[in-house]
């Protein structure tokens, strides 16, 4: 048969990946280049342009025309500029070139992308790195092949004015640390500690002719107006539901792009709320998984637009329905196989993991209000805090089993057992049972333990991975670290670990949380306990360029001052643009749309009315009167609320740049959007839907 489909065949087919490069490069140079890849040896430049032959002829193969240096600027999402291969023609003919210092360096125009202040407008001058550890690959799509480079992109002076050279710096702080603590326990042949991770990605899909009937979904990504649907996701029964053809057809096609690029696309299913999916990778090196996360969002973005769909990525693309996340997972894995967050059948016995645990712990309680500004993105302030997703305050879940060893650690000074999960039985004979697992999950803790990773499930749908990576690998290379200098010294090192871990979880439990994370009583509970609940992106972003963060991320090399003052100067303008955008498109539609479509209804009403009472002069036309009354009142709410939020927006736009701008945007124009939506959702409920200006919420999605 053949349109069966070999997944084993198409996979990595599209990945200049290390198979391609043993067969292609001379052995003396693949050996060099794997050294770099595996060991993190410094590059060799002298094999480059080796190198760049083999991968432009290989390129050139499979029909490619041009090169890219793929980066990750501080606007979240991927930048490139294409350059085709072809020399300059000489007898009218051209050949096809690409040389060693085109693959390590390319130099785009870096002024227009955000910097946060590090370069002076007169200084341009920004260069892309090639990155060698992350395997460059081919994009066929409308403009043909393009084989993509994965680069750093720095300044001049080298400072880092992307998402992927921090992630990179922290990769070799907690390999740096963690080998230590290894090297304590015994351990004296791993090379290499590096983080795993996988990361959930959930995105919703809409049709495509209604999508561009609504200027938010286009401009800002997401709705600003939109009365709820009379059903919405209480049936619960979209979850895990079967998987509709169209969309079934969709999700085929974007596994089958991703296989070919090398990412490992897993698991795919219905999520909470209508028209939401899941798509899941299994999990890789970090570097790795960040790069391909952000392929993940570009295919299914482009791959909806052949199947007449728009997929939205937003963290909150419909008011009252759930929104989107992406769970980061996350552990520590040695060359040698060994994962640093493997407790074991008897955790209690296993002292390096306990040690790793209480590091971790330590680290997530220090610094999570650097977790939560990793987390935040302009969508993400509609979703935090929210009943639907892990609240605003960090704290640690890990589960019956672990949490009783902790309590004999603490009470007794001992840990003498731990907990089995016993036999699950269904009572039914032809069922096999089952070995439970030691603990039950838990949905509503951002920061979970789950069997040997942590599940970090804060990060917005939209949003890239390398900072909560970054911040996670930093902040437990720091505790590593501090274990490591006290350990190494000590003297009897049985009892000082021993020590060492009881009074490190005595210090941090109070991070440690086990129920249920959206009640109010964890709210005041963790109020208590002095955790930190910062609500949203602005109030976030000062945790960056605290003196503890400065401190913790020069120490490690992972960012100075001024990379981090710069980062929260970007954060403070991307928010500030994307709240100025929200706000000029509201006033838009509203003016334009919304207001002249109910003054069309008012109309018709007055006319009906006239004409009833013409025809019939005792006809009750109370109903219509009625009617015309209640628009005309939310009618005049709506404009009101229209002039105030241009009033607001306008002197938002005018303030000092910064944290007072983004301060602005926050607290008063976002509450005067809010102001707005709520007269015309109501409006929505009332207009003759004929003459509603766009598609309703019910026809987004429930008619994908
Ligand atoms: P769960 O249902 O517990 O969330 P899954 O098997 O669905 O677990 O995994 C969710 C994600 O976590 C997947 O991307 C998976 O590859 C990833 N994952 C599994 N084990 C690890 C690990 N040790 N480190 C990092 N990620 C992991
Ligand atoms: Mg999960």
């Amino acid at each position: 048969m053949s349109d069966v489909l070999n997944v084993s065949e198409i996979f990595g087919k599209n990945v200049f990946n290390d198979a391609v490069m043993k067969d292609r490069l001379p052995k003396n140079v693949y050996k060099k280049l794997k050294k770099t890849v595996e060991d993190g040896a410094e590059l060799d430049p002298s094999i480059a342009d080796v190198v760049a032959h083999a991968m432009k002829d290989w390129a050139i193969e499979r029909g490619a025309t041009h090169y890219t240096h793929w980066f990750q600027p501080l606007t979240g999402v991927t930048a490139e500029k294409h350059d085709s291969f072809i020399s300059a023609p000489s007898d009218g003919k051209v050949i096809m070139e690409f040389s060693g210092k085109e693959l390590i360096k390319g130099e785009p125009d870096a002024s227009s992308f955000p910097s946060g202040g590090l370069r002076a407008t007169f200084e341009a001058r920004g260069y892309t790195v090639w990155d060698c550890t992350s395997p460059a690959f081919l994009r066929e799509d409308a403009i043909g092949v393009t084989l993509c480079i994965p680069t750093s992109f720095c300044s001049y002076k080298g400072e880092s004015l992307d998402k992927k050279t921090p992630l990179l710096r922290s990769m070799q702080a907690v390999n740096e640390q963690a080998l230590r603590i290894l090297r304590l326990f015994g351990n004296t042949t791993a090379k290499r500690v590096a983080p795993s991770v996988g990361a959930e990605q959930e995105y919703f899909l809409v049709d495509r002719e209604k999508y561009l009937q609504r200027k938010d979904l286009i401009y800002t990504g997401r709705t600003l107006f939109g009365a709820m649907p009379p059903k919405g996701q209480e049936l619960e029964d979209h979850y895990f539901g079967a998987i509709r053809e169209r969309i079934g057809s969709y999700m085929n096609d974007v596994n089958k792009e991703l296989w070919k690029l090398g990412v490992p696309a897993k698991t795919q299913h219905n999520e909470v709320a209508p028209a939401q999916h899941e798509l899941a990778p299994i999990y890789e090196g970090v570097n790795q998984a960040v790069d391909h996360n952000q392929i993940v969002m570009e295919t299914l973005k482009k791959v909806a637009g052949r199947h007449g769909m728009a997929c939205l990525l937003h963290e909150k693309p419909f008011a009252g329905v759930n929104g989107s996340g992406k769970h980061n997972n996350w552990s520590l894995t040695a060359d040698d196989g060994t994962n640093l967050l493997n407790p074991g059948d008897t955790p209690h016995e296993n002292i390096q993991f306990l040690l790793v645990l209480a590091c971790i712990i330590k680290a997530v309680d220090l610094h999570a209000d650097l977790l939560r500004e990793s987390a935040a993105d302009v969508g993400n302030d509609h979703r935090l805090g929210a009943n639907e997703a892990p609240p605003a305050i960090i704290s640690i879940f890990l589960g019956e089993q672990l949490e009783d060893v902790i309590d004999q650690l603490c009470s007794t000074g001992e840990a003498t057992h731990s907990k089995k999960g016993g036999t699950l039985r269904t009572g039914v004979d032809i069922l096999p049972d089952l070995d439970k697992d030691a603990t039950d999950r838990n949905r509503t803790s951002p920061f979970a333990f789950t069997g040997n990773k942590f599940e970090f499930r804060m990060v917005g749908s939209s949003d890239s991975i390398a900072s909560p990576n970054t911040v996670l690998n930093t902040i437990v290379a720091e505790a590593f670290k501090e274990a490591a200098d006290k350990l190494e010294k000590a003297d009897d090192f049985d009892m000082a670990v021993h020590d060492m871990i009881k009074e490190m979880l005595a210090a941090h439990r109070r991070v440690i949380f086990n129920g249920n994370g959206y009640s109010d009583e964890w709210v005041a509970e963790a109020e208590k306990r002095g955790l930190p609940n910062i609500r949203s992106m602005v109030e976030a972003i000062p945790a960056l360029t605290t003196d503890k963060a400065v401190k913790l991320f020069e120490a490690f090399g992972v960012f100075t001052r001024a990379e981090l003052e710069s980062r929260a100067e970007v954060e403070y303008e991307n928010f500030s643009k994307a709240i100025n955008i929200e706000a000029r498109t509201m006033y838009d539609m509203a003016s334009k749309s919304i207001i002249p479509a109910v003054i069309r209804y008012t109309t018709q009403l007055a006319a009906s009315i006239s004409a009833v009472k013409g025809a019939c002069p005792e006809a009750d036309v109370s109903t219509q009167t009625g009617l015309l009354m209640e628009t005309s009142g939310l009618l005049s709410d709506m404009k009101a609320a229209v002039s105030r939020l241009a009033e607001v927006t306008e002197k938002a736009a005018c303030a000092d740049g910064g944290i007072a701008q983004a301060t602005a945007y926050h607290s008063e124009v976002v509450p005067a959007m809010e102001a707005l939506r709520a007269p015309v959702d109501k409006l929505e409920m009332i207009v003759d839907k004929e003459l509603w200006p766009m598609p309703s919420y019910g026809d987004l999605i429930f008619e994908v």
